[in-house]
């Protein structure tokens, strides 16, 4: 799950990290207020979307005082922010955040991150902040300063000091900055996140350290734990509308951009079957796991999702019956289709658990359907069918 820059930084501050003074509003007289309440000099207007390269994008403006927080505010509000990481569509701009102009003498780039490969937590840090980290990484890695956390024992003092002293940071700011990585990995953990990200941290001209930018997104498998807060943090205009449908009947659904739509259940063979949809030259319009203990009325519903997208011009359903039994499934796909008209050819595999009695299920439905023998064959159906 993904969160705005501002709420972010509320939950940073609450961990004793500093952050620019700042409100955020949704319109442009909340944003003069904003700039009035900050003193009415030099604010920053920032546009909050869950995508970063705002900056680049025009998403970010400096300006003079409240009447130029309002004018910018009415430009950005309800623009459609194109960055490189919102695709050529972008996103549209509904909620901005107005802070205090930071007087930036230097700049840093600060991560947390749960590393899979070595199943724990790194703090990454590099004097090249600012700019897209991705690059750095990739062109100099040997610029990018990591340190592994053992899970048990959180970040090290010794740690945190070898990370500020490997920026080159000297005296005062060595203690500052170590104190704020250790602060900033007790955010990290503490509210389960899979991503902590300051880029620009900032050396300030009076030498504070500031987190400029925050970035956070968190576990979705430790959601149960955090019920009293993420449901109000989650801002349903930047999720994907089928995505937050099937959220709703506890399907894992993805949209993606094909034109195959897939209903299968078990995480694994929803990949596999993904990968033999392109390998039969087609492009799936989505990954959907029904789950292992999928009843009629969950199948109804993932149908439902699934016919909704535009973009399907052909369903394949591959169900193995282990858990869940076939005959369930065809029926979920009966009552789907007295719901809704399916208009697209529609090729099924079953295989497993009362596969025949489902077969006999289906062919009685009166259903148009393509029967597949096999996951090969389902796949170089599905997307004849299309052509
Ligand atoms: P993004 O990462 O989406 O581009 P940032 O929050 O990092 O957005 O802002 C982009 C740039 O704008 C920063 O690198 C910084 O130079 C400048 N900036 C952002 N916030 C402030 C601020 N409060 N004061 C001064 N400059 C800022
Ligand atoms: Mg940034």
């Amino acid at each position: 799950m993904k969160i705005h820059e501002y709420q972010a930084k509320a939950i940073l501050r609450e961990y004793g990290v500093e952050v620019p003074r700042g409100f955020p509003v949704f319109t442009a007289d909340e944003a003069r207020q904003a700039a009035v309440d900050l003193g009415g000099g030099t604010v920053v207007v920032k546009a909050q979307i869950h995508a970063g390269g705002r900056g680049k994008g025009g998403g970010v403006k400096v300006v003079n005082g409240p009447d130029e927080a309002y004018e910018t505010a009415r430009q950005l509000l309800g623009m459609q922010l194109v960055t490189h990481q919102t695709g050529p569509e972008g996103r549209k701009v509904r909620r901005l955040l107005v802070e205090e102009g930071m007087d930036i003498q230097r700049e840093y780039y600060l991560g947390i991150v749960v590393d899979r490969a070595s199943n724990c937590p790194v703090v990454m840090a590099s004097t090249e902040g600012g700019m897209e980290i991705e690059k750095v990484a990739a062109e100099t890695p040997e610029k990018i300063i990591k340190e592994f956390v053992h899970p048990a024992l959180g970040l090290l003092p010794f740690q945190a000091a070898k990370i500020a002293y490997k920026l080159g940071l000297e005296g005062k700011t060595v203690r500052q900055a170590s104190k704020l990585l250790l602060n900033l990995f007790k955010a990290f953990l503490a509210n389960d996140c899979s991503l902590v990200e300051i880029n620009p941290l900032v050396v300030t001209g009076d030498g504070r350290i500031v987190a400029l930018d925050a970035k956070i997104n968190f576990d979705d498998n430790a959601s149960y734990r955090h019920q009293d807060r993420w449901p109000e943090l989650r801002d349903l205009d930047e999720e994907e509308p089928l995505e937050i449908e099937a959220s709703k009947f506890g399907l894992n659904y993805i949209k993606l951009d094909g034109n195959v739509g897939c209903m299968v259940n078990g995480a694994g063979l929803a990949m596999a079957t993904m990968d033999i949809i392109k390998l039969a030259g087609g492009e799936p319009a989505n990954f959907l796991d029904v789950g292992g203990g999928a009843n009629a009325e969950g199948v109804a519903n993932a149908f439902r999702i699934i016919l909704s997208d535009p973009n399907v011009k052909a369903v394949l359903v591959n169900i193995f019956g282990g858990i869940v039994r076939c005959d369930r499934i065809a029926n979920g796909i009966i009552e789907a289709a007295r719901e809704v008209e399916i208009k697209v050819p529609l090729v099924v595999r079953l295989e497993g658990t009362n596969a025949e009695e489902a077969s006999k299920i289906l062919e009685g439905s009166g259903i148009e359907m393509t029967v597949a023998k096999g996951l090969a064959d389902a796949a170089q159906k599905v997307v004849a069918a299309i052509q």
